[in-house]
């Protein structure tokens, strides 16, 4: 039911953080993994590692804020693999700012990468999930698809978009048997969070606290979702999102 033998998985993001966390999870179940982001150096170290996986793995650079990139990634993909299976839309970046010091262009830069990507990424990725009859798509979202928050407006708008635009695409391809869902993460231990905890002091405390589990997410507590999300197991799961937060956001 998890045997992802034989398929093809695009993870942009994923040469680090939890978007490598779901690659090491993909490639454990049999997925050929390609890793798409701009870090070259970054992303062949994650080949080498997804590749003593067994699975084979291989990294395309991409910008995912730009159309005629993530084109030619997804061409170059289905070139070098014959087929496109799974889309792990991952990559993301945070701009902390209260929306009074935000420029127009820091706005776009982050809605661009966390949200029209997942657009770009998940139409060039339909016709050959359609035609090879149904696709998994994995929209990664975060708790700030649920709460709002006052340094991060553009953030906070892009990944409630991600939630919105993932139960869109799940109707929309309901019946190309392609389905989409996503997964909110809580307080995960990445370079992302990394710098919000040098900005932000005591978020290492507030987060501990908050978090009815006691402790940080690690990028392998995301391996098994996307094992199941990419999977036959969740063949009837469609526009689900899906908290994966040590249950922070069970807590008011
Ligand atoms: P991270 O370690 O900083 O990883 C971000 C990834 O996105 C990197 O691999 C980066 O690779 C890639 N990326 C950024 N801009 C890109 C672009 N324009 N084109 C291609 N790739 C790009 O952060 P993370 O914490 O793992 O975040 C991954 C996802 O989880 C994001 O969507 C984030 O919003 C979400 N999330 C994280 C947390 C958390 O607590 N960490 C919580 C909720 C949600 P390159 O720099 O090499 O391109």
């Amino acid at each position: 039911m998890f045997d992802l033998k034989g398929k093809v998985a695009i993870v942009t993001g994923g040469n680090g953080g939890i978007g490598l966390g779901m690659a090491r999870g993909l490639a454990g179940a049999g997925a050929r993994v390609v890793v798409a982001a701009r870090n070259k150096e970054k992303s062949s170290a994650a080949v080498r590692e997804l590749q003593a996986l067994g699975a084979g793995a291989l990294a395309v650079s991409v910008d995912v804020t730009d159309e005629k990139s993530v084109s030619a990634l997804v061409s170059e993909t289905v070139e070098r693999c014959d087929r496109l299976d799974i889309l792990v839309n991952n990559a993301g970046i945070n701009i902390r700012k209260q929306a009074h010091d935000l420029s127009l262009e820091e706005w776009r830069t982050v809605l661009d990468t966390n949200l029209t990507s997942a657009f770009l990424c998940s139409r060039s990725a339909y016709p050959h999930m359609k035609r090879a009859g149904g696709g998994k798509i994995i929209n990664v979202g975060s708790m700030l698809s649920i709460f709002g928050a006052a340094f991060a407006p553009a953030y906070g708008a892009s990944k409630g978009g991600i939630v919105q635009l993932t139960k869109s695409l799940a109707t929309a391809w309901a019946r190309d048997n392609i389905q989409v869902n996503a997964v909110l993460p809580g307080w995960v231990d990445t370079d992302l969070t990394r710098q919000a905890r040098k900005e932000l002091q005591g978020l290492n405390e507030r987060v501990l606290a908050g978090t009815p589990a006691g402790r940080w997410g690690g990028i392998d507590d995301f391996a098994g979702i996307a094992v199941f999300m990419a999977s036959a197991a969740s063949d009837f799961l469609t526009g689900a999102a899906i908290p994966l937060d040590g249950g922070y956001s069970t807590l008011l």
